[in-house]
C-alpha cells in the first residue's frame, strides 16, 4: 500500500466495539482485569495504552519499520533512544544537529560518562575519522538544523555496521513522507512529532522507529521505566495530523521552493540554503537519499543582524517563534532564538552566523508569502 493509504488506515482499524473510525481517547490511566490471573494486553497506560498503541503503530509503518514507541516530546524521544549507550561508550554526531540533542550531549550525558565528537556535516569521511573503539553511536540530523546541511545516511550507516555501532537519524525536518533512513540501513529513527507530524503546532511530542529488535527492547523498557510518555489526546493529535501527511509535505516543498528560487536572486539575500535548489552543494545527494526537499529554508541576509531585525520586523504573515513544520508559516533568527544558548564560539564553530533566517514554510498561499517577504525585504 501507498505512503497516504498506510497513514489513513493501518493500525486505525474502526474501533471494534462502535465502530469508531477514528481511534478513541482511551483517556485512562488503568485497566480494569477479569481476575487475578488475567494478564491483559493493556493494564497501565505509561505502560501501554490503545491510543498510543495506535500511533506507535501507524509511525513504525510511515518509517517502514517494525517497532514505533511514542514519547512526550522530541527531546524525550532522543534521549530515549541514546539509551542504547552505557558510561564508556563514545558517540559522534553531526556538528549542526538541533541544540536540544547537544544539550543532552553536553549536558545530560557527558557526566554520566559518554563522551561525544562532532563531525562536519557534509563529509562522510569526517564522521568515519571520528570513530574511536569505543564509539557506539552515530548520530545524524539531516538535512541540518538551521544550515539544511545533508549528510550520507547509506555511506554512513555502512560504515557503522561494519565496526558494530547503532546508527540513529533524527528525520524530523523530512518526515517519513520525504525520507526513510531505516531503508538507507540506518538502525534507529527519532522525530520530534511536535513538528511536521502532527504539524497544526498544537501538541509536543515524540517518537522513535526500529526494526531491530534488541535496540527495541532496551528503548521500550526505558519508556516504561522512565516514564515520559505522551497523553492518549496527544496521541490522537499526532494521528490525525498523521493522516494529511503526504499533502501537507507537498504543499509546504511547493511553496519552499518557489519561495527559496525567488530569494537566490534577490539583491538582499547572500544565499539560500534549500536542498532542492540545484546551487545546494549536496543537491545530487539530496535527489538520492530523499524523495522531496521539505518546508524549511534558511537565507543569509547581506545586512548582518540589522538587516535580519528589519526583515523580522517587517513581516506580516510569518509569525515570529520556535519551532516548524505547522500550517503557519514561521520566522525565526538561529543565532538569538534556536541556538541563543550556546556560547558564541559554539555558535562560530557550527557555522551560525548572526545573519542567519530560517523560515519555516506553512500552508498559506505561496503568492502571500511571497508578497509578504519581498515587502519586508524592501521595506
Ligand atoms: C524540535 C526538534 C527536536 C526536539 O523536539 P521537542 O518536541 O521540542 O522536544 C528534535 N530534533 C529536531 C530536528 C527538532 O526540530
Amino acid at each position: 500500500m501507498q505512503f497516504e493509504t498506510l497513514a489513513i488506515h493501518d493500525g486505525q482499524a474502526p474501533d471494534p466495539q462502535t465502530g469508531s473510525v477514528t481511534v478513541p481517547v482511551y483517556q485512562t490511566s488503568t485497566f480494569g482485569r477479569e481476575a487475578l490471573s488475567d494478564r491483559p494486553e493493556f493494564f497501565y497506560s505509561r505502560i501501554g495504552n490503545p491510543t498510543r498503541q495506535a500511533l506507535e503503530s501507524t509511525l513504525a509503518l510511515l518509517e517502514n519499520g517494525r517497532h514505533g514507541l511514542a514519547f512526550a516530546s522530541g527531546v524525550a524521544a532522543a534521549l530515549a533512544a541514546m539509551q542504547v549507550l552505557k558510561p564508556g561508550d563514545h558517540v559522534v554526531a553531526g556538528n549542526d544537529i538541533y541544540g536540544g540533542s547537544y544539550r543532552i550531549f553536553e549536558q545530560l550525558l557527558r557526566p554520566w560518562g559518554v563522551s561525544t565528537t562532532y563531525a562536519e556535516n557534509e563529509s562522510s569521511e569526517a564522521y568515519t575519522a571520528a570513530v574511536t573503539p569505543a564509539t557506539k553511536l552515530i548520530w545524524l540530523e539531516t538535512p541540518s538544523n538551521p544550515l539544511l546541511q545533508l549528510t550520507d545516511i547509506r555511506a554512513i550507516s555502512d560504515v557503522a555496521k561494519k565496526r558494530g555501532i547503532v546508527t540513529a537519524v533524527d528525520n524530523t525536518f523530512s518526515s517519513p513522507y520525504f525520507q526513510r533512513p531505516l531503508d538507507l540501513g540506518a538502525d534507529i529513527v527519532v522525530h520530534s512529532t511536535t513538528k511536521y507530524l502532527s504539524g497544526h503546532s498544537d501538541v509536543i511530542g515524540g517518537a522513535v522507529v526500529t526494526s531491530d529488535e534488541q535496540l527495541h527492547k532496551i528503548i521500550k523498557n526505558y519508556q516504561g521505566a522512565a516514564g515520559a510518555v505522551p497523553a492518549p489526546w496527544d496521541c490522537w493529535l499526532v494521528l490525525r495530523g498523521l493522516k494529511t501527511l503526504k499533502i501537507r509535505m507537498k504543499e509546504h516543498e511547493a511553496s519552499a521552493l518557489h519561495l527559496a528560487t525567488l530569494l537566490e536572486k534577490h539583491p538582499a539575500v547572500e544565499r539560500v540554503f534549500y536542498p532542492g535548489l540545484s546551487s545546494h552543494p549536496q543537491h545530487g545527494l539530496a535527489k538520492e537519499q530523499m524523495s522531496g526537499f521539505g518546508g524549511m529554508l534558511t537565507i543569509a541576509l547581506k545586512g548582518g543582524l540589522p538587516a535580519v531585525e528589519k526583515l523580522i520586523a517587517g513581516v506580516k504573515l510569518f509569525v515570529l517563534a520556535d519551532s516548524l513544520g505547522g500550517v503557519e508559516s514561521l520566522i525565526a533568527s538561529p543565532a538569538k532564538m534556536t541556538l541563543g544558548a550556546l556560547t558564541p564560539e559554539e555558535r562560530r564553530r557550527r557555522g551560525c552566523t548572526d545573519n542567519l533566517v530560517r523560515l519555516s514554510i506553512g500552508l498559506e498561499s505561496a503568492a502571500d508569502l511571497e508578497t509578504d517577504l519581498l515587502q519586508a525585504l524592501e521595506g
